[in-house]
């Protein structure tokens, strides 16, 4: 399939660390993945939604409107049982400042300090909306896990030396991005996003990609 025959998406983040994550998942043949880096006059918007669900959709309906493309926008967190699914949405800014993944991580283990192990657990959850022509849709996947008590491994970002998912005895950093790319919360929307690109593209000409 050459080039042109691609569907071509944008990512609508600006987190680096979430669009390298997102552009190993989406590594379909016929998909040609942009994201804002390759339209600097795009600027973020605030994330003033209540949910993870409207969050994606107020970061990807501003993105679509001026690319035209198809795009699709991830909002994603932590929710700890133990803090009654906190922080939730406020997961990049839990310590105060936006994105200081050691603030937040150090505030989230003295919240749990004297919470038994039996007791932390808690799930990433990743929303996507997909906004195109023809619809808005949104998708989600979540990963149930622990909180453990000291940061263990280098790999990934914000919350990943914390967080141990169910069936495994490593973190999400200690397992590496190509293992927390076929298991995560992210990886579980992404594929069902591609899904939904999928049935648009077969929709909008009859064709699809692979
Ligand atoms: P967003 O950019 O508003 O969606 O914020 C997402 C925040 O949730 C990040 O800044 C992290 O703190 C946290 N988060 C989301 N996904 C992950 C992940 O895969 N690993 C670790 N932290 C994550």
């Amino acid at each position: 399939m050459g080039n042109s025959a691609k569907q071509k998406i944008v990512i609508a983040t600006a987190n680096l660390h979430k669009l390298s994550e997102i552009i190993r998942i989406l590594d379909y043949p016929g998909l040609s993945v942009l994201s804002l880096r390759d339209f600097p006059d795009i600027s973020g918007v605030e994330e003033t939604g209540k949910s993870f669900h409207e969050n994606a959709l107020l970061k990807a309906r501003p993105v679509y409107q001026r690319t035209g493309l198809i795009t699709l926008a991830d909002d994603s967190g932590l929710e700890v049982d133990a803090l009654g699914g906190a922080p939730g949405i406020y997961s990049a800014r839990f310590a105060g400042r936006s994105r200081d993944y050691d603030a937040n991580n150090q505030k989230l283990l003295a919240e749990l300090k004297l919470v038994p192990h039996e007791q932390r657990g808690a799930q990433f959850r990743c929303v996507v909306a997909i906004v195109s022509d023809l619809n808005e849709q949104v998708v989600e996947g979540i990963v149930r896990g622990h909180i453990i008590k000291e940061p263990r491994g280098e790999g990934g970002f914000g919350y990943d030396p914390l967080f141990v998912p169910d069936g495994f005895k490593r973190t999400y950093a200690e397992l590496g991005v190509e293992i927390k790319n076929r298991i995560s919360h992210r990886a579980i929307a992404f594929r069902k996003a591609a899904e939904v690109l999928k049935n648009l593209s077969t929709k909008k000409y009859s064709g699809g990609f692979e």
